[in-house]
């Protein structure tokens, strides 16, 4: 009985070990998916844009959405942008594994200093939604106060 359970345990250990290694086989070929196509690094805080769903860093894309609405990789038009809890995890376990890919502290600073993607969604603003209907209101404005005497 004694020595079933021993086998047991060595089992179960064993199968550990093939989990971790497994584990670290899974982060190392996730490692192309887990680079920001903008710092060319380990994702910092990865946010995806919708709905191409492709994944930065968020203070990387936070740069990038100030000058463009288009997805930096493939440059489809986006329209939110989404903390990629997926990304994390995967990020956080691919560091675990290979902790030189880590960032410095200073680095991450940086990156949290320029992070706009603070909340879970971003709605990214569409240009073409918003201008017209400013331009209509201040147009009707315009032409009520031309009718009074
Ligand atoms: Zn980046
Ligand atoms: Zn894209």
């Amino acid at each position: 009985m004694k020595r079933e359970k021993e086998e047991e345990m060595k089992k179960k250990n064993e199968e550990r070990k093939e989990q971790e290694r497994l584990n670290k086989l899974k982060a190392e070929s996730h490692k192309e998916e887990l680079t920001c196509n903008i710092c060319l690094e380990i994702f910092y805080k990865p946010v995806s844009i919708i709905p191409c769903l492709h994944s930065f860093c968020g203070g990387c894309l936070s740069d990038w959405i100030k000058k463009s609405k288009e997805c930096p990789h493939c440059r489809k038009q986006g329209t939110q942008v989404q903390k990629s809890h997926n990304m994390q995890n995967m990020t956080e376990l691919f560091i675990k594994e290979n902790p030189e890919e880590d960032r410095s502290d200073e680095e991450k600073k940086h990156n949290d200093d320029k992070d706009i993607f603070t909340h879970e969604t971003y709605n990214i603003e569409q240009p073409s939604a918003a201008v017209p209907q400013r331009g209509l209101f201040g147009g009707l404005f315009g032409m009520i106060n031309n009718n009074n005497p």
